[in-house]
């Protein structure tokens, strides 16, 4: 044994190991190479980082030798190891634990002659792409041209900037067309924000490119079809990966272009272990791996937009080319938005007049309309009038939600569920009575409404909701989204689930009953996402231009407010993205916030709040001495919004710098001092902590 080898392991977390362990070995193992290495009792999944001489010292420390190889893999590329270390550093946490929470589960229980049979049953040879002529020959739109034509001859990273219906998917699957067609052995990452959104992708991609050269990846497929995608991919025989955030790190040694849909979507940030934004990965990714990136949004975050305006008088511009495409396909245009004025209504309206009115003339035409109300469950809260209880969470600090269905009291924060009481826990009044509404009330109510209306047909009217809940069984949502397209529903409750994505063609109306909460919302990026929100709903509604006109209909975009004044609304009316994007980043320049700064978040769960805040504040006086300190401003320890969950008190600390570098150095240097200062005074009672860099939700 006269090797050194370096392997990256999965320690448990902030286990202060160190990023690589050591083991001996008769041979240098090339880098990337997957293997098992004695862990403790364990045997663990490795990747060899490095292999060098052993010096005498480390021969006399008698390391540990290394396990079997699963050599019927190919090494894990040097640009993926580029990645993975890549996110380790940036989002502060270990090597090891991010290069083994991209590999599938499952390669940590198969032997090397077991992956061998797998490999040779699922992924023969390199999967033959279908060209769906037919498809390709259907005319681009002019927009559509100019997109594409710049996306060939530019470098990018592109921010595809396309109304809702305008043809952005078209222009993503010409573009990998063109890809796979020029090159053969070239791989194309396509990246959805929700898992529910894959099927509908992966169906079109698979219709365009042949059911082999597609493959998926995502958190809701089992552990063999996850293993059976990541070695298509890795070996280069799936030419398109299509996948939720995780797929950012799939190996893929032919890859060449990078599309990330909806990059907007909050659900890029990973909110556990290491909380990488998979759009901000994927665009060093591209550049890295010299691979073309398209982001894509109706509705781009502020960063992308920030990071693709052109240039202007001494601002040389962003460095992502923007293409637009404003034109939906078709010349349909996009809903009419109505403002109703809440304040105007009778007291303790849930859907007023107007809005039943025009729901009810798309039932008797036999169109669709959704309704959407992000909220689930029945009632958020049940109180006794009589003194005054509500139903808290004995182990947050939030109300149990009123789930009818199955009548329970149910926490979406902790899980805890409890059958519904009968009478008042506390005074035992039988009168309890639910406050609000959620999704489930939303649905039942619309059902009292329009019990008596009938279709054209002469039939009864369909209310049906698309929610969390209404989804949990598996393929719940696949026959749901089937029923509204297929006409049978006539109405249709949901959460933000179906403002997203779906192409729906025969909803002609869209409302938002209740979107006031994120106006004046403490997280700065609330009007962002509300803005988002509601103008992909409204992308929902018209999308066939063809289909409205047959119908004499119009397609309308419906919101609900007690603040119709508020200059969102105002921006939403006129679908005028540009012009909201223009004024909130002028506000956020003022205030240097992001995306003229840069932040992150360090939080602390303790027994009780005093503690965490009290490491927190520890944390920063200690933080004084550290390289790059001063050019980062600390703000106090501050509970978090929903302070207390399952009896852990919960704080957090925001750090902000003008500079990247600068943030990244002091934390950096910022991490062993936190480890150090778990185990002194100030760290007594702190059960966790951890670094959130370029946090989404503050
Ligand atoms: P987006 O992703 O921008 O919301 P899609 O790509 O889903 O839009 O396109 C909306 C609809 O228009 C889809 O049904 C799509 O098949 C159709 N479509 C896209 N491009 C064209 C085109 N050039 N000609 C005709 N139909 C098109
Ligand atoms: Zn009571
Ligand atoms: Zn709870």
């Amino acid at each position: 044994m006269n090797w050194r080898i370096d392997v990256a392991v999965q320690t448990p977390a902030h286990s202060a190991l160190g990023d690589l362990l050591s083991y001996a070995g008769n041979d240098p193992l090339p880098a990337g190479t997957l293997l098992r290495v004695p862990l403790g009792a364990r045997e663990v999944l490795g990747v060899v980082w490095q292999s060098t001489p052993e010096t005498e010292t480390e021969t006399a420390m008698a390391l540990k030798p290394v396990g079997a190889a699963l050599d019927a893999l190919a090494p894990l590329g040097e640009a993926w190891r580029d990645l993975v270390a890549f996110a380790a550093r940036y989002y502060q946490r270990s090597l090891g634990e991010v290069a083994l929470a991209a590999l599938p589960p499952q390669l940590r229980d198969l032997s090397s002659v077991q992956l061998a049979r797998r490999l040779k049953r699922k992924t023969a040879a390199r999967a033959e792409v279908v060209a769906d002529t037919a498809a390709n020959a259907i005319a681009l739109s002019a927009e559509q041209s100019d997109a594409l034509a710049r996306f060939e001859t530019e470098a990018g990273p592109f921010l595809l900037f396309g109304s809702t219906g305008s043809g952005k998917t078209e222009v993503y699957l010409r573009a990998v067309a063109a890809l796979l067609a020029r090159n053969d052995a070239a791989q194309a990452l396509v990246m959805v924000p929700e898992i529910n959104l894959t099927p509908q992708l992966e169906a079109r991609f698979k219709a365009r490119f042949g059911d082999d050269a597609v493959v998926s990846l995502h958190s809701g497929m089992t552990n063999p079809q996850r293993l059976a995608s990541w070695l298509a991919a890795h070996s280069g025989t799936a030419r398109i990966v299509l996948g939720t955030r995780m797929a950012v790190f799939a190996s893929m040694p032919g890859l060449q272009l990078i599309v990330v849909d909806e990059e907007h979507d909050p659900s890029y940030k990973q909110q556990e272990g290491a909380r990488y934004s998979a759009r901000d990965l994927a665009v060093w990714r591209g550049q890295r791996e010299n691979a073309k990136v398209i982001l894509g949004s109706a509705t781009p975050s502020f960063e992308s937009w920030h990071q693709s305006r052109p240039a202007e008088g001494d601002d040389p511009g962003g460095r992502y080319v923007r293409l637009a495409m404003p034109a939906r396909i078709g010349a349909g245009e996009l809903p009419a938005v109505r403002l109703v004025d809440m304040n105007l209504q009778p007291p303790k309206t849930v859907l007023s007049g107007a809005l039943l009115a025009a729901i009810g003339e798309r039932i008797a035409r036999g169109e669709q309309s959704m309704v959407f109300l992000n909220r689930r469950g029945y009632a958020p809260v049940l109180a006794c009038g009589d003194c005054g209880w509500k139903s808290e969470c004995p182990h947050c600090s939030a109300f149990r939600v009123f789930h009818k269905i199955d009548r329970t009291l149910r926490c979406h924060h902790c899980g805890y569920a409890e059958r519904v009481p009968r009478a008042c826990p506390a005074c035992g009044n039988p009168d309890i009575a639910p406050v609000g509404r959620g999704t489930e009330r939303l649905e039942e109510h619309l059902g009292e409404l329009f019990a008596d209306v009938k279709r054209p047909d002469g039939s009864a009217v369909t209310i049906a909701r698309i929610d969390a809940d209404s989804t949990r069984k598996e393929g719940a949502l696949e026959s749901q989204l089937a029923a509204v397209h297929s006409g049978e529903v006539n109405v249709l409750v949901g959460t933000q689930m179906i403002a997203k994505g779906h192409d729906f063609r025969r909803i002609t109306l869209v409302a938002a009953v209740n979107p006031d909460g994120a106006l004046f919302s403490s997280d700065f990026r609330a009007p962002e996402r509300l803005f988002g929100l509601l103008m992909q709903s409204a992308g929902r509604a018209g999308r066939d231009a063809a289909y409205l006109a047959a119908q004499g209909s119009r397609a309308e975009m419906w919101v609900q407010t007690s603040h119709p004044q508020h200059p969102l609304f105002a921006a939403l009316r006129r679908h005028d993205y540009a012009a909201f994007a223009q004024s909130e980043l002028a506000e956020r320049r003022a205030a240097g916030m992001p995306p003229f700064a840069f932040q992150a978040l360090i939080r602390a769960d303790a027994r009780t709040q005093d503690a965490a805040q009290a490491f927190l504040t520890a944390a920063s006086t200690a933080a004084d001495r550290l390289e790059g300190a001063e050019r980062v401003t600390r703000y106090p320890a501050v509970p978090l919004a929903v302070q207390r969950v399952a009896n852990v008190e919960r704080a957090q600390m925001l750090v902000e710098s003008g500079s990247r570098a600068a943030l990244q150095r002091l934390l950096a240097g910022w991490q062993p001092v936190l480890h150090a200062l778990r185990r002194t005074p100030e760290g007594k009672g702190v059960i966790r902590w951890l670094i959130d860099v370029d946090p989404q939700q503050i």
